[in-house]
């Protein structure tokens, strides 16, 4: 859901004769400010923005791996990586209380139903990580057991490259997502249209 930015101080809901004033325009204070200082400076937000950023520190994955990337998945919670720092160490063990699908390694066809599966019974909002080569589009299996590419079967919202990525391209990975749902990025199962 794209929102509408807010551009005057009565957009923020903050009411004043002079404010309200359908011909006024913006004040002293606005202008010297900037709208994005006025936000920084007076601490205040839309809900969508406390929303999205309460949901960027509490985006638990979902305990999946496939192969050999998944290794390399699982050290981002350890001390080096802290993963802890986003709020996302908190791997769960049922979709139900994920938010986030980290599909790290080959897809082969007998685990595409089992993949999307897993997808469905996530809740709103959920995001998708494709994680390495393969996840991305098979990689170098390039045959009949791997699918070549997982978002032939889910929308996915951010690629890491690379063979095996190490933990560092998946947090940026991670960053990159957070970033985009910050700035009212929706996730691609809605960008894409797709039913879930
Ligand atoms: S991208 Fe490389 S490391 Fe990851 S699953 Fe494929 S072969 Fe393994």
């Amino acid at each position: 859901m794209a929102d509408e930015k807010p551009t005057r101080l009565r957009d923020y809901g903050l009411q004043s004769e002079r404010l309200l004033w359908p011909t006024k325009g913006p004040s002293r204070f606005e202008e010297e400010l900037g709208v994005e200082e006025i936000e920084r400076a007076l601490g205040i937000t839309t809900l969508e923005k406390a929303v999205r950023w309460a949901q960027t520190k509490s985006m638990w994955p979902d305990t999946f791996g496939l192969a050999c990337c998944a290794i390399e998945m699982m050290s981002i919670v350890s001390a080096r990586y802290d993963i802890a720092r986003f709020g996302m160490e908190a791997f769960r063990s049922s979709p139900r209380q994920a938010d986030l699908l980290i599909v790290s390694g080959r897809v082969a066809h007998k685990m595409a139903e089992p993949i999307r599966q897993i997808y469905d019974q996530m809740l709103e909002p959920k995001w998708v990580i494709a994680m390495g080569a393969c996840a991305s589009s098979g990689g170098m299996f390039n045959n009949y057991t791997i699918l070549q590419g997982v978002d032939r079967i889910i929308p996915v919202d951010i690629y890491v490259p690379f063979c095996p990525p190490r933990p560092e391209a998946l947090m940026e990975g991670i960053i990159r997502l957070h970033e985009a749902h910050l700035a009212g990025v929706p996730p691609a199962y809605e960008r894409n249209g797709v039913a879930t």
